[in-house]
């Protein structure tokens, strides 16, 4: 084997097994004010380069944001300075501490890993420096809720990962890798399930999803398809493979796969003759602006050429999904609704019964993303560097 190949071997082993990633946390609000406390094993303390000992039990810091400049901490009563970088950092590996913000008030968090905080304009920058695992083991517990079985855990975690590989990046300008918000997929505390998911997590390690051109895959999700998921075309116009229509009967007996809703029929109308000109003179479609028979999954109220994407009256009127039909009844028009949320890639609710049933990860994975791979990252990786320079190996 030339050298080169070992060196390559090396970089992405010691990249993906030690992989710490860094997530700003914290960032739907602006905090001025958070305490640490401890939680599970202590945490060293410095400010700046200064070591202030640990937080042992019952105690902890109370760090606040003075100006763009300088954060201040105290150890309980205790003021301990001005600085411009506060560093917690785990004396073990599977330490975890608590997070309480006090200045806006939210619920308490518990992460582990290790801590960076300092200054922003109007605010503290909170990052969490994080094993991969444990990470995705927070994600997957915020996105997905305790209580399931291990199998749906696994395709979960997959899918995160795929998710999380894929965005890397998105906030580099800001000081970090990603965000604990939805959009970087959300994180917002962990260890209340916590065996389950670990198990999924690391029987799962570096597996990823990838589609027929070898990329990441899109590994979206929702919460209920209603029984025949949704074309990515019809929710953000643009169309992928594997992100295709197709009949799923797992979910259809769950809580959420029925639901009604009942509108005015006046704002109903309203809001389509104004916002989108509905012929509501016109015969044919005049007498049916109250009714709408959706049997298959379609993009479009009545038909294309209204120009009326269903995707727009749920946002309008608040709708669970885009897969209803509607009727008028008295003084209003109901709506009956089936699933729950934008309806592409795979069905949570769908895939938990599968997972229930017997189904593996994979055939999970692979009945929701029909045609993509599911692949170790570190080959991936691999063969992608030896694709794009041959030369080397
Ligand atoms: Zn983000
Ligand atoms: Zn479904």
């Amino acid at each position: 084997m030339k050298p080169i190949i070992w060196f390559v071997c090396i970089l992405f082993s010691s990249v993906l097994m030690a992989q710490e990633m860094s997530i700003g946390v914290l960032r739907s609000y602006n905090v001025k004010r958070i305490l640490f406390s401890y939680n599970q094993g202590s945490y060293q303390i410095f400010g700046d380069s200064t070591d202030f000992g640990a937080i042992l039990p019952n105690e902890f810091v109370d760090i606040r944001f003075l100006s763009p400049n300088k954060i201040s901490m105290n150890k309980g009563a205790v003021h301990l300075g001005n600085f411009s970088k506060i560093t917690l950092v785990a004396n073990q590996d599977s330490n975890s501490i608590t997070l309480t913000s006090k200045t806006p008030k939210v619920k308490i968090r518990k992460y582990q890993g290790n801590f960076e905080l300092s200054p922003e304009d109007k605010g503290l920058r909170i990052v969490n420096l994080v094993d991969m695992n444990d990470y995705l083991s927070g994600v997957v517990e915020s996105e997905g809720g305790g209580g399931r079985d291990i199998e749906y855990y696994k395709v979960q975690a997959i899918m995160c990962r795929t998710y999380a590989l894929k965005s890397i990046g998105k906030h580099e300008e800001e000081g970090f890798q990603l965000c604990d918000r939805v959009h970087c997929q959300a994180y917002h505390s962990m260890l209340r399930f916590t065996p389950n998911i670990r198990k999924a997590v690391k029987a799962t390690e570096n597996l990823v999803l990838i589609d027929e051109d070898e990329h990441l895959a899109g590994t979206f999700f929702h919460a209920n398809c209603g029984g025949q998921t949704s074309q990515a075309a019809y929710v953000w116009n643009r169309d992928l493979p594997y992100l295709s229509s197709f009949k799923d009967t797992f979910c259809i007996y769950t809580k959420q796969a029925n639901w009604e809703k009942r509108v005015p029929q006046q704002t109903w109308a309203d809001f389509l003759v104004k916002k989108y000109n509905y012929p509501i003179y016109d015969s044919l479609y005049g007498a049916k602006i109250f009714h709408f028979e959706q049997s298959e999954r379609t993009a479009f109220y009545h038909s294309a050429e209204l120009g009326i994407p269903l995707r727009d009256l749920r946002r309008q009127f608040k709708l669970k999904s885009t897969f209803f039909s509607c009727h008028p009844e008295g003084l209003e028009v109901v709506i009956k609704g089936r699933g729950v949320g934008h309806g592409v890639g795979l069905c949570q609710e769908g895939a938990m019964r599968m997972a229930k049933y017997g189904y593996n990860y994979l055939q999970i994975a692979l009945f929701y993303f029909p045609g993509l791979k599911v692949v170790n990252y570190l080959d991936y990786l691999y063969f992608r560097q030896r694709e794009s320079h041959p030369e080397n190996f």
